[in-house]
């Protein structure tokens, strides 16, 4: 994948952490709250998880400090 800031190649990777809960996403300054987080509510797709981690195919462009996956949010 071409970076779309630079032009050049990205580095395909997987980001990875910690199992224990859903990875989510919120518009705004505030983090998905406990209600949402119950509701399913801005977690994202393509994410792989065991008991104990997650992790996400991404590509990254280490001269731009740019990160890009796949993933769509659930309302
Ligand atoms: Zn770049």
């Amino acid at each position: 994948m071409q970076c779309p800031y630079c032009g050049k190649e990205m580095l395909k990777g997987i980001l990875s952490g910690d199992g224990r809960s859903n990875v989510c996403w919120k518009a705004g300054e505030d983090k998905t709250g406990w209600a949402d987080s119950f509701l399913g509510k801005g977690k994202l797709t393509n994410v792989k998880h065991t008991l104990t981690s997650f992790s996400i195919e991404t590509y990254f462009c280490a001269p731009c400090k740019k990160m890009i996956f796949d993933t769509d949010i659930q309302r």
